[in-house]
């Protein structure tokens, strides 16, 4: 729940639809601005403008009036003070860091983070002296101990992926906070429909809006959202670097957004029903999804996550990393893709995509199964869903399926 300008509290459906300035041009949709530039009657007007930064209409590279309607919107949903969105998740992770670090700064980071973000320390490491500590996420009592002097930022993300661990945000945003470091959570698998990492303590919440913000699999897109004073020194950076979704781009993200929360709950809905049904087959080893009971995180997340526990989960398919492919070969309606939180449910293998670079070895420290399908549940009917599942386990089984 929050509060309309006029005082009105309305739920995050109405939000979704209506933003916060749904009427300021009377257009019930919001206007496209296709322009790189904007034109002044004074200088005063200039100024004005040019100060208003991210908000304003001054130059695109500083933001323009289609980004900002959609940023204010997403900020709206998430019940952030501001929101800036980027051309790509890892541009919005990587201005973020940029801001925040400093040549010879340290970063306590979640393992295994996205893959992305692994790449950005290690760039970070070699190009300005950033060094790093991984934390094990199934053990949050020892990272009190990866914290040095020099430590500025704590990147968390929960759950995790491919094995959907959870732990305790708030928690983890008070070592932080305590410590002196600013948290960053990359909430791209719960959504802001899904968890709101702000009001657990994050200084800020991270997304790869490719996902469930965009929710198509159409667009590439970032965002970054938290308090006014810290965003605004995200969208100097952001001003410095120019990564600066276009106008049509952040007119799609926009639209998107009117229907975030009836997608994401949508998609949760499925996947804790398949995720249900997989735990149940005989063809199926162990299933990783946090709305499980018998989820190890399972209280944790019924805690801190909201309209259900997100689009992703892992099952193992006995058999191993080839009856894995087996089966993801197998799917008709399940697409085999790399990516999550869209409306099209899709497969990938870790073991031969995500992850193959751990190795086995690796994988096996990470507690990923050599079978591990990650399945994110889109909003087809799940009947249809499970049906493909079904028929595809069942080739697997058989030995019928070719690979
Ligand atoms: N963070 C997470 C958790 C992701 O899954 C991804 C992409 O898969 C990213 C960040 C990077 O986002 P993008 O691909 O939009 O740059």
């Amino acid at each position: 729940m929050s509060h309309d300008p006029k005082g009105q509290p309305h739920a995050l459906e109405t939000n979704a639809v209506h933003g916060p300035h749904a009427d300021r041009t009377g257009a019930v949709s919001t206007p496209i601005v296709h322009s790189a530039t904007f034109s002044f009657g004074s200088l005063d007007a200039m100024i004005e403008q040019q100060r208003a930064g991210a908000a304003g209409a001054f130059y695109q590279r500083s933001g323009h009036p289609t980004l900002h309607a959609a940023e204010e919107r997403l900020a709206h949903l998430e019940g952030a003070e501001a929101a800036l969105l980027f051309p790509s998740g890892m541009a919005a992770i990587a201005t973020v860091f940029m801001t925040l670090l400093r040549s010879g700064d340290h970063v306590v980071c979640v393992d295994p983070c996205y893959g992305g973000t692994q790449a950005l320390l290690a760039w970070g490491e070699q190009r300005f002296g950033w060094s790093h500590t991984f934390v094990d996420t199934r053990r949050p009592g020892d990272w009190e101990a990866a914290f040095r002097p020099n430590t500025r930022l704590l990147h968390l993300e929960s759950p995790i992926n491919p094995t959907l661990a959870v732990f305790d945000l708030a928690e983890a945003a008070q070592l932080g906070r305590s410590k002196g470091a600013t948290v960053t959570v990359d909430n791209t698998i719960a959504s802001p429909v899904g968890q709101q990492p702000l009001a657990m303590g994050a200084d800020f919440s991270l997304y790869s809006a490719t996902k469930s913000i965009g929710g198509h699999s159409d667009l590439l897109a970032g965002a970054a959202m938290g308090g006014a004073e810290r965003i605004a020194e995200v969208a100097h950076t952001r001003e410095v670097f120019g990564p600066v979704p276009d106008p049509a781009t952040a007119w799609m993200i926009e639209r998107s957004l009117k229907t975030m929360v009836l997608r994401v709950r949508a998609g949760n809905a499925n996947a804790l029903e398949l995720a249900t049904r997989l735990a149940r087959h005989p063809a199926v080893g162990q299933v990783f999804y946090p709305g499980l009971p018998a989820h190890p995180n399972h209280a944790i997340a019924a805690r801190q996550m909201r309209n259900g526990f997100g689009p992703l989960l892992g099952f193992e398919v006995r058999g191993g990393a080839d009856a894995a492919l087996q089966l993801v070969n197998q799917l008709r309606v399940v697409r085999h893709g790399a990516s999550l939180g869209g409306v099209e449910s899709l497969a990938s293998l870790a073991a031969w995509t995500s992850h193959k670079m751990l190795g086995a070895e690796g994988r096996k420290r990470a507690g990923i199964p050599e079978g591990l399908v990650r399945l994110s549940a889109g909003i087809e009917n799940v009947e249809d869903l499970w049906a493909d599942l079904e028929q595809a386990l069942a080739k697997v089984a058989t030995g019928s399926a070719a690979r």
